[in-house]
């Protein structure tokens, strides 16, 4: 593995030693609808509209049964509420239809599902089948970018790519749960907290910026 990826993710362990998925759920299903559910918008926001929609769509099966309107009130709060409605209804339609109702548990099968892309199919094997992967989220491609592991112009699916190939296959988990809660709490899109980081000597965003951001 990398050295400075090495301790990189020793230094955001330290930091971080309980980081782990945030989207509250209790099932395959809940997780891949929450994770599906998270684009653009926070965990906690997800969090806070789950527990109804659950109780009302407690399997795959009654979302199967839903019109995409149904499931409109329940999410409204959230970002690109309309469009996530219609892609859960028919994820739920095709698991039913054509994987007896079970959430696949292979990346191949999941990107067939309407609304799954690469990194929600990361996350659902990650978390739930205990797959090693890296789903790269915004956090994980800013802190990547940040500390130099990945170039400002890669595409996320070249910052997973090179990720892969400098961590070792049974940390790749563990090292998305890092990146994405040192990205999260510490290294923030806006305003981290670089004047306490004690990655600073390892970035290239503070030698680029020639100061530390207070
Ligand atoms: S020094 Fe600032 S930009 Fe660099 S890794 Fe730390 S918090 Fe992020």
């Amino acid at each position: 593995m990398n050295n400075r990826l090495i301790y990189a993710l020793e230094v955001m362990e330290s930091m971080f030693p309980h980081a782990k998925a945030e989207l509250n759920h209790q099932s395959a299903y809940e997780l891949t609808v929450a994770v599906m559910l998270s684009a653009q918008t926070t965990d906690i926001a997800v969090n806070k509209v789950t527990p109804a929609l659950f109780n009302a769509y407690p399997n795959v099966f009654e979302l199967s049964k839903a019109q995409s309107e149904d499931i409109e009130p329940y999410i409204r709060t959230i970002g690109l509420y309309k469009n996530k409605a219609k892609a859960l209804v028919n994820m739920a339609k095709r698991v039913v239809q054509e994987y007896n109702g079970i959430i696949p548990n292979t990346r191949t099968k999941l990107l067939t599902l309407e609304g799954v892309g690469i990194k929600t199919a990361n996350v659902i094997v990650s978390v739930w089948y205990n797959v090693p992967a890296i789903a790269v989220d915004t956090h994980v491609e800013r802190v990547s970018k940040r500390l130099g592991f990945a170039k400002d112009y890669d595409h996320v699916n070249d910052v997973e790519r090179k990720l892969k190939t400098k961590i070792p296959r049974s940390d790749w988990s563990k090292a998305h749960h890092l990146m994405i809660f040192f990205g999260r709490y510490h290294c923030k899109a806006v305003s981290p907290k670089c004047e306490v980081c004690p990655l600073s000597n390892e970035c290239r965003y503070i030698k680029q910026k020639g100061a530390v951001t207070k």
